[in-house]
Formats: C-alpha cells, sequence, structure tokens
C-alpha cells in the first residue's frame, strides 16, 4: 500500500469520521485491511495516496490543502526517521509512529493545525 507520511498518523486515530462518506467508507476499508494484515507491505509516497484516492480534497492528484499537509508529511518524516520510497511493514511504521509522534511533543508540533486534532488527541489506540 502506497502512503504519505502523516497518513501513518490518521489511520491510528481513525474513529469513523472524514471528509464524506465516499471518504469515511474508504478509509474505513483501510483500516480493517491494516488491522486484519499489519504486515502489509507500505511504502512511503510524496503526494496522493491511497486514503487520498477518495477525498473530496484530491485535486487530480493533488491535494487541496497542499502545503498544510506537506508540511505535517515533512514533520513525519523527520520524526520517524524515514525518506520517500523506504517500504516497511504497516506494524512497523505504525509502532514508530506511536513512539516517536503520539508519544512525544512531535503530536502536537505536527497536528497541531488540523482540524482533527482535538478529536485525535482524545482518541486512545
Ligand atoms: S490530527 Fe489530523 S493529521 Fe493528525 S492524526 Fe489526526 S487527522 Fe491525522
Ligand atoms: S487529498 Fe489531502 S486532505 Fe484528502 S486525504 Fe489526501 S492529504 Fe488528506
Amino acid at each position: 500500500m502506497r502512503l504519505r507520511p502523516h497518513h501513518a498518523l490518521c489511520i491510528q486515530k481513525f474513529t469513523g469520521h472524514g471528509y464524506d462518506e465516499r471518504f469515511t467508507e474508504h478509509m474505513t476499508e483501510i483500516c480493517e485491511k491494516l488491522g486484519k494484515h499489519p504486515e502489509t507491505s507500505v511504502t512511503v509516497i510524496q503526494g496522493c495516496d491511497e486514503p487520498c484516492a477518495a477525498c473530496p480534497n484530491d485535486l487530480a492528484g493533488s491535494c487541496s490543502a497542499l502545503e498544510k499537509v506537506d508540511s505535517m508529511d515533512e514533520g513525519v518524516l523527520k520524526a520517524l526517521g524515514i525518506r520517500y520510497g523506504d517500504t516497511l511493514p504497516w506494524d512497523k511504521l505504525a509502532a514508530r509512529a506511536r513512539k516517536n509522534v503520539f508519544e512525544t511533543e512531535n503530536f502536537e508540533k505536527i497536528c497541531g493545525t488540523c482540524e482533527w486534532f482535538g478529536l485525535c488527541r482524545s482518541t486512545s489506540i
């Protein structure tokens, strides 16, 4: 599966809320698939990925909030010590995101401006 860096966070904090029904259903499928198959190989990519494919903000392969999400993506790359093009199992990527982002001040630094931050901060995983 191809994921942009900050979606390693969003997938773990997803509780069924999203931009619209299509996005939410698609995100639910992704989360269920990764939950059932944590060994799934994930390649970290720049630009629109699997969750973006059903998002109303995906404008022909580019996010309409590009500046904001680019900054989150860069923050996650740095915090996790990974690079675009790296491939690793979902469970390893998710664990690294928990340790290096959710359990540190990086969470607010990376996600603080996101409209879902309050919800994600109060969501236990
Ligand atoms: S706060 Fe926003 S970017 Fe961060 S995990 Fe939640 S939905 Fe994703
Ligand atoms: S298109 Fe933008 S807002 Fe939509 S899921 Fe992708 S990064 Fe998030």
